[in-house]
């Protein structure tokens, strides 16, 4: 789609001199769905594309970050249904080029206090390499410690995707970046 492709990148080079000119730097920032109340279980049906070792490497990035889990477990099938407290990692077969897909359950709490996460389930599928099947993974937990993808927002509407970022949603984008997602401990 060349003429809208060309059209966004007008637009957005304009703004961006607007913004160096004025000195401002706007941060992207990563949007949150949910947040765990308690640390949750990570349940690895065994028939899943990923295997235990690089699902703990995952998660030590994560913990790297201040993000944990309480415990993980290998299963043989996976659970029938929403098990709280529990982050599933599946395979999946995906549609339109997805990689991997994460679907989240939470609880609506009051303003200003985060959603409460109460079930997920990751979705990687077959046949990537070593490479590529850890980044999804990596990401994937990024959703499923309640993140949604980075964006910086600009004026007229214009949201960018920061390249080399975790929480990027093209697996070639993505990368060690975290801005906009809070180190806790
Ligand atoms: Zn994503």
């Amino acid at each position: 789609m060349p003429l809208p492709f060309a059209i966004a990148g007008a637009a957005i080079t304009a703004v961006a001199c607007g913004l160096l000119a004025a000195g401002h730097v706007i941060e992207p920032t990563v949007p949150v769905y949910a947040a765990w109340y308690d640390r949750p279980v990570v349940l690895l049906v065994d028939t899943a594309p990923v295997g235990a070792t690089e699902t703990l490497a995952a998660h030590d990035w994560w913990a790297a970050k201040g993000y944990f889990v309480a415990g993980a477990a290998l299963v043989t099938e996976p659970p029938p249904g929403v098990v709280e407290g529990t982050i599933v990692i599946d395979g999946g077969w995906l549609e339109d080029n997805t990689l991997g897909q994460t679907r989240m359950w939470w609880e609506n709490m009051p303003p200003h206090s985060p959603n409460r996460m109460t079930f997920v389930y990751i979705e990687i599928v077959s046949g990537l390499t070593t490479e590529t099947r850890f980044a999804v993974l990596v990401h994937e937990l990024g959703h499923a410690f309640g993140f949604a993808h980075v964006e910086t927002r600009l004026p007229f509407g214009i949201i960018l995707r920061p390249t080399g970022h975790v929480m990027n949603p093209y697996v070639t984008k993505t990368g060690e970046k975290t801005a906009g997602i809070p180190v806790t401990e």
